[in-house]
């Protein structure tokens, strides 16, 4: 352990009393906590603070610097959104800079080798041969995939210069993996992609249900928002697995996986026969309730318990508590995101909530939680399958707008949304695309069905990855690496799960001739021959002027932040904040006139039948698979969390299959066995953990290894495109 992991330490020690003077202390001024022991290199000399750069909960770190550097970082205690305490992921956010496979030379495939070459040439070749294959295939033949790990200025460079630049017709982001449902549920019955809350709601709310959303690990700080809540309050958990957030509830539902979309509709059902409904709230800001209380009539208790698993008298007592609320919040992750029919379900959740009125007041909501640092940046302004600031690529009037404010030809917009990310798959499957740019995402890790994966982008004439790491799955099988600066090493901003823009900074420097990737993006437009068209793109924050131009009288209107220092100052700022806005205080939630962004000013309710699992268990693969987040302190393909050596050791080191003690007895197969876990596209070996937070004839695996998505099927919702990772049947045997 280093002199500085030492002191950090009892910084994190002292860090339990949050009575505040001697932290506030210790942040501000750390020789007087015993950094002043420490060797004069280690002893900071000047503190900043940024946003983290993991998971969308948006908390603000301070950088301790030395020479510029950082050297170490504390939780902001001044900051709204975690007030002096951090995950473990943010205490170690510095690691993955100085990681192992980190990308210092841009690289060229050359006799089937990728060997170094320059930054002129790599990108000589990526233009040629993008140019090449659009004058023989058509403009469209070249895509890209992006993420929702890149500041906001990033991502609507990124896609502006593919699209109104390099001429491309269709790009997608990772953010389709986690947040593609909620986006277009908020979008189809709001008539905006709005999630309404702020996380003063944990606090405020008396009932708060959490539905397929693990928030002790997934989100950490956001359960330690929740643990603040001084109310009478009631933790309602959904989910088939007793998580380590049910185990702290006081009540949890094991509902059959995907049986969430009948349990909701039963609910409504009871709520309205019971006539526990806000009718005055309906009849002035909704639209279709007539129609949605005639298509849940059919889902009485007694008729949804055998698809949900649960007592009539469950589902029953679950709408009396949220009836007897007097401030109900509904929350939602990825168990319902990532789902055949997720759309559909959280406009079931949303119903809920404006039928019983639970809407723009505070401690209420239908409050999706977002994954990534900047999904939600990538949601408004990543330019792929949304115009900028959520327009439509497809209306002529929005098309033309952005063109005036962008100064350039309306005929460079395309006038169709981008194809969705597993069509893109396809198209690169047909050989219709054959030519990917994939920016800081690893698709051949993380997507569903990944041997398909890897032979898909095996197809490509050109594959370009631009990422912080040279080693990743989908870098190894790239033409031509581009070596990217990663978080804390460049500006920009993020939003946050609750819309809140927040200031990330460069607290070290990149290494190698690694670039920040705005950097990376102006190369190339120069390359293309279109850096006329980005000359106001000039820094980061120039950027951020433009983004504010473009929301201007849009719902996610930004003008009134001036700038960077102003995000800053303030602590984040939630959007909107127009210029002539009334309300400026730090805490705000959307609707509370009762308007929504719909041509009628009402939200809609919105239904379906519920519709059988893609993929049901069978004699040959009799257990259904649920997959998830493992622990706290891994991220996603673990490619940076892989690099500390504290979240190593505070997470399994190795994939492990959770089933019950009954499904083990029956297979012959005790706890910490490795087994074979098959399923009909691969199989993989796991340790095996025997417990009961699972029910029989469902086991669950962590989705953060390698080999994890050789398993899951490639199922999609209808509306939003995101793939149904959470459900797939498998066999586990013993290995002989
Ligand atoms: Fe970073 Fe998320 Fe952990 Fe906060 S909760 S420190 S944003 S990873």
């Amino acid at each position: 352990m280093t002199a500085v992991h030492r002191a950090l330490r009892r910084l994190r020690q002292s860090l339990i009393r949050r009575d505040g003077p001697l932290t506030r202390q210790l942040v501000l001024h750390p020789g007087s906590f015993g950094l002043g022991r420490l060797p004069k290199h280690l002893v900071p000399d000047q503190i900043t603070s940024t946003v983290c750069g993991f998971c969308s909960t948006g908390c603000s770190l301070n950088a301790l610097l030395r020479d510029g550097q950082a050297i170490g970082l504390t939780p902001n205690k001044r900051y709204p959104v975690n007030r002096g305490v951090a995950c473990p992921k943010g205490w170690e956010a510095l690691a993955p800079l100085a990681g192992p496979g980190r990308a210092l030379r841009p690289l060229l495939r050359e006799g089937g080798e990728l060997v170094p070459t320059s930054w002129d040439r790599a990108l000589g070749e990526m233009v040629r041969r993008f140019k090449a294959i659009q004058a023989e295939h058509g403009s469209a033949a070249v895509a890209f995939l992006g993420t929702g790990q890149l500041p906001t200025e990033e991502l609507a460079f990124l896609g502006s210069l593919a699209k109104f630049g390099m001429g491309m017709r269709h790009g997608d982001g990772n953010t389709r993996q986690c947040m593609a449902t909620a986006a277009v549920a908020y979008k189809q019955s709001f008539g905006f992609d709005a999630p309404p809350y702020s996380y003063a709601d944990f606090e405020l709310s008396d009932v708060i249900v959490l539905i397929g959303s693990n928030l002790c690990i997934a989100h950490p700080i956001m359960w330690e928002r929740i643990c603040r809540n001084r109310q009478e309050r009631q933790i309602i958990v959904i989910d088939p697995r007793t998580t380590e957030t049910a185990s702290a509830a006081i009540w949890h539902l094991p509902v059959r996986p995907k049986g969430d979309l009948e349990l909701l509709y039963s609910v409504a059902q009871v709520l309205i026969a019971n006539d526990w409904v806000d009718h005055d709230f309906i009849a002035a800001h909704t639209s279709g309730f007539a129609e949605y209380a005639s298509h849940v009539a059919r889902f009485s208790p007694e008729a949804a318990s055998a698809a949900t698993g649960l007592a009539a008298e469950h589902i029953v007592q679950l709408a009396k508590t949220i009836h007897e609320g007097r401030r109900v919040s509904l929350w939602w992750t990825m168990g319902v995101n990532q789902s055949h029919e997720g759309v559909r379900t959280a406009q079931a959740i949303i119903a809920i909530c404006l039928m019983t009125g639970n809407i723009g007041k505070s401690g209420t909501g239908p409050n999706s939680i977002t994954g990534q640092c900047n999904a939600m940046g990538s949601r408004l302004f990543s330019n792929t399958t949304n115009l900028l600031a959520g327009r439509e690529f497809g209306n002529s009037r929005h098309r033309q707008e952005v063109a005036d404010l962008l100064e350039l030809d309306a005929s460079l917009i395309p006038s169709e949304p981008s194809l969705p990310y597993h069509r893109i798959v396809e198209e690169i499957a047909a050989r219709k695309i054959r030519g990917l740019w994939v920016v800081a995402t690893n698709p051949a890790h993380s997507w569903i069905d990944k041997t398909g994966m890897r032979e898909v982008l095996s197809r490509l004439d050109c594959l370009v990855v631009q990422d912080m790491y040279d080693d990743t799955e989908t870098a190894r099988l790239a033409h031509i690496v581009l070596p990217a600066a990663g978080w804390g090493e460049k500006d920009g901003t993020f939003i946050n799960s609750e819309r809140r823009f927040g200031v990330i900074k460069k607290v070290s420097k990149a290494p190698g001739e690694a670039l920040a990737d705005f950097h990376i993006f102006q190369l190339i437009a120069e390359a293309w021959g279109v850096g006329d068209l980005f000359r106001e793109w000039s820094t980061p924050e120039a950027v951020f002027q433009i983004l504010k131009r473009l929301s201007r009288g849009r719902p996610c209107d930004i003008t009134g932040i001036s700038d960077y220092a102003a995000l800053e100052r303030a602590g984040g700022i939630q959007w909107p904040f127009p210029q002539a806005g009334p309300d400026r205080c730090s805490e705000r939630r959307l609707f509370a006139d009762g308007q929504f962004y719909t041509e009628d000013g009402r939200a809609k309710f919105l239904s379906a039948e519920p519709r059988p699992l893609p993929e049901q268990p069978c004699a040959e693969y009799p257990l259904l698979l649920l997959t998830g987040r493992g622990s706290s302190s891994q991220w996603h393909t673990q490619t940076r969390t892989r690099c500390s050596e504290i979240l190593r050791r505070l997470a399994p080191s190795e994939l492990y299959v959770e089933l019950s003690p009954a499904d083990a007895n029956a297979l012959q197969i005790s706890s910490d066995e490795v087994v074979q876990v098959a399923s009909r596209r691969g199989e993989v070996t796991a340790r095996a953990f025997v417990t009961h937070g699972i029910l029989s004839g469902q086991v669950f695996m962590p989705m953060h290894f390698e080999s994890m998505n050789k398993l899951t099927f490639p199922a999609f919702d209808p509306y939003s495109h995101q793939p149904a990772y959470k459900a797939c049947a498998v066999r586990i045997s013993r290995l002989d």
